[in-house]
């Protein structure tokens, strides 16, 4: 598995071709503000390795990957006292919506019982 994929618009947001509100990065994993946001704050987080699903993950990248999930939610919880909970998933295949093959865990703030969902 390469790390970049040519065709990738994450792995183009991992390179900074293509601009990203990011709010936290480091050897592993990129996380920044979804373009088009369920809820504000809704943040995804992506490996910097281009990992197409969650099938092509070993449990070492994996174990990487999702340690950083709470330290990221618990930033973003802090964030806002307005947040209330957090969704958190992982769309996996298209036929789950997934619509960028780029796997990435969706961080989506809940602030009433009437905000959005992904
Ligand atoms: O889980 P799914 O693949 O449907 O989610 C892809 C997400 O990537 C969407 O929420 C979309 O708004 C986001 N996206 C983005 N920046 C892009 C392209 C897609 O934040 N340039």
């Amino acid at each position: 598995m390469s790390n970049t994929a040519n065709d990738c618009i994450f792995c183009k947001i991992i390179a900074n071709e293509i601009p990203s509100y990011t709010i936290f990065e480091d050897e592993i994993v990129k996380a920044f503000l979804d373009l088009s946001q369920v809820n504000p704050g809704h943040v995804l987080v992506i490996p910097k390795k281009h990992l197409p699903d969650i099938y092509a993950y070993n449990s070492e990248y994996a174990g990487q990957v999702f340690a950083r999930v709470p330290v990221i939610a618990r930033a973003i919880r802090d964030s806002n006292p307005q947040i209330k909970g957090m969704n958190i998933c992982l769309n996996n295949g298209k036929i789950a919506y997934q619509t960028v093959l780029h796997s990435h865990i969706h961080l989506i703030p809940r602030y009433s019982e009437q905000d959005g969902v992904l």
